[in-house]
């Protein structure tokens, strides 16, 4: 069978897609007969004569694995006509046989609308609401997959949709997030049903929300993009081992694996290995060799360090590189996704516990000074937290009459005991005001006694936060002193990018205390560390860079006066009109 019998067969009448067709392969299968439908059929078609079966539904995910796979077997431009292929081919599919949405869909059967009606009636917790609605909407779908609905298709295979927009659409909209992150009770009427008054000004503060968003963040992140590219440019690959002996040390999530294909770790006899989608380290902690350790000498990066992904590239300017998947993947990914996106809203419960102290080096010392709850912080001694409004943009930091809330870090200073303690956490909290707030322009003193509670925080939502991914790459995190916590709050938020990138942007970051061109990995150690952002670090690098950037004054005080000399980089002889 090839592509044109199977359009052909595909476009009669009443074809039922569950039907099994013959087909036999020289390589594939082995020259057997199998019986396999004609979607399948159509799919292993696409793919080189040489590449094995393809025998399962193939999801976005399977799909990924196997782009993966052929990026690795085959050289550039084959790659490309592959992948070319596959992408006409199905436009070409969904032509013939489209699948779409009819209106059936949207009446509930009886008896799930009975149990709607039960189960929402009384909920008024929105993780509850939200769980809630959750499962009948899993029990609608199963309906419909017993039906055949093509809706139940896309969404498993993650082509579009999701439970939450269906739950959205079909059983309750659920509770909305406004502007300043407060989140409403849940709203009973799904779209499909029409709102009532309430409901619909409910549903307002959210839309208010995403037009914030993508006014306030269509630009910047573009221009966030262009700050690590520039900030970067310095790093090339080179070097083939730089035998450091320092790693980062990880423990392996499901998800971080999949960021971490083709990197290389020491297991415990010392071996190196490269971690491939069957390595078994789901839920161990591994010593990975990384850009945040490399040795490597003149801003270079070695291949051990560097990964697998080394050998793929034809350049070697992988500061650059890194710049440029934050924006197509990260950035424009999510400021797409904010202007496409159904409006529904995932929250978790708060653990400050949790997400403060193991995130935290100085846990032992947290504990000493604060009295750390689920949702609250209580201080154990007299305390002032500063909050310098320097640090923020517009619209970071909202004020209201009883609390401040206040996204990402924190400073809590204790004067009588002389110690500070930084509270890093992936969201924004409630900082209540005390009887004793003191302000200047700038700055704002909230003085506590102790026993005070100082923060609270209950729900928050899940999604991508750009202001925070923003106020992470530029640096304004002082407080951080592990490479490791910043790393992995940056993933938090940019969970698909392979996290070389990341480690080679954070490893540009961490600059030793008392000379600031000095990286912390040259030594080793992070200990004695700052944190330059990347609007910063042209400043201490190259002069050039930073007159081509922005703050043009400080630019010509650091070539004049301190004299920073220039790195001639790839970007820096782009400026000089020189070309290799
Ligand atoms: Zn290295």
């Amino acid at each position: 069978m090839d592509l044109q019998q199977v359009y052909k067969e595909l476009e009669k009448e009443n074809v039922d897609i569950h039907t099994k067709y013959s087909y036999s392969h020289r390589h594939k299968t082995k020259g057997y007969i199998k019986r396999l439908s004609l979607g399948r059929i159509w799919f292993n078609l696409l793919l080189p004569d040489d590449y094995p079966l393809v025998d399962e539904p193939v999801t976005k995910k399977v799909l990924n694995k196997i782009i993966r796979d052929i990026v690795e077997k085959y050289d550039t431009e084959t790659v490309a006509d592959i992948l070319t292929n596959i992408q006409r081919e199905a436009f070409k599919l969904s032509s013939i046989v489209p699948v779409s949405l009819d209106e059936e869909h949207l009446i509930l059967p009886d008896d799930i609308e009975e149990k709607r009606k039960k189960l929402l009636k009384d909920e008024d917790d929105p993780i509850e609401f939200q769980k809630k609605t959750y499962e009948i909407t899993k029990e609608y779908l199963d309906r419909l997959k017993e039906q055949d609905s093509p809706i139940v298709s896309i969404i498993e295979s993650g082509a579009k949709s999701s439970v939450a927009d269906m739950a959205n659409l079909m059983i309750a909209r659920g509770s909305t997030v406004d502007i300043k992150g407060e989140i409403s009770k849940p709203i009973r009427q799904s779209l499909n049903d029409g709102l009532d008054g309430e409901s619909y000004y409910l549903s307002a503060k959210e839309s208010r929300r995403a037009l914030f968003i993508r006014s306030q963040f269509t630009a910047e992140p573009g221009y966030l993009a262009r700050k690590v590219t520039f900030a970067n440019a310095n790093i090339e690959l080179g070097g083939n081992d730089c035998k450091t002996t320092k790693y980062l040390e990880l423990r392996v999530t499901e998800d971080l694996k999949d960021c971490l294909i083709g990197r290389y770790y020491v297991d415990e006899r010392g071996k190196l290995k490269e971690i491939t989608e069957d390595s078994d380290i789901i839920g161990k902690r591994i010593k990975l060799r990384s850009p945040l350790y490399c040795k490597e000498p003149n801003d270079n990066i070695c291949k051990i360090c560097y990964g697998k992904l080394a050998d793929k590239l034809k350049d070697k300017n992988i500061g650059i590189l890194a710049g440029s998947v934050i924006n197509t993947e990260g950035i424009e990914g999510f400021s797409m996704k904010v202007r496409h996106k159904a409006t529904q809203v995932n929250f978790k419960p708060v653990d400050l516990k949790k997400d403060l102290i193991e995130s935290s080096i100085r846990k032992s010392e947290i504990e000493k000074f604060l009295d750390i709850r689920t949702n609250e912080i209580i201080c154990k001694y007299d305390c002032t937290i500063f909050i310098d409004r320097r640090d923020y943009r517009e619209g970071e930091l909202d004020e209201f009459a009883e609390y401040f809330i206040v996204p990402g870090i924190l400073s809590v200073e204790f004067p009588e005991q002389e110690t500070t303690i930084p509270l890093v956490y992936n969201y924004s909290v409630k900082v209540l005001k005390s009887t004793n707030v003191e302000e200047t322009e700038r700055v704002v003193a909230i003085h506590y006694s102790a026993g005070d509670k100082i923060i609270e925080q209950d729900i928050v939502s899940t999604d991508t936060d750009m202001r925070l991914i923003i106020r992470l790459l530029d640096g304004k995190i002082k407080y951080i002193k592990d490479p490791l916590v910043l790393l992995l709050m940056i993933h938090d938020q940019l969970p698909k990018i392979a996290l070389v990138h990341l480690e080679v942007i954070v490893s540009n970051m961490f600059r030793c205390a008392e000379d600031p061109k000095i990286k912390c990995r040259y030594k080793g150690s992070y200990k004695n560390s700052i944190i330059l952002g990347q609007v910063d670090q042209p400043f201490v690098d190259s002069w050039l860079t930073s007159m081509a950037f922005e703050r043009i004054k400080k630019a010509i005080k650091s070539a004049l006066i301190y004299e920073t000399g220039i790195k001639n980089n790839s970007l820096e002889k782009l400026m000089k009109l020189e070309f290799d």
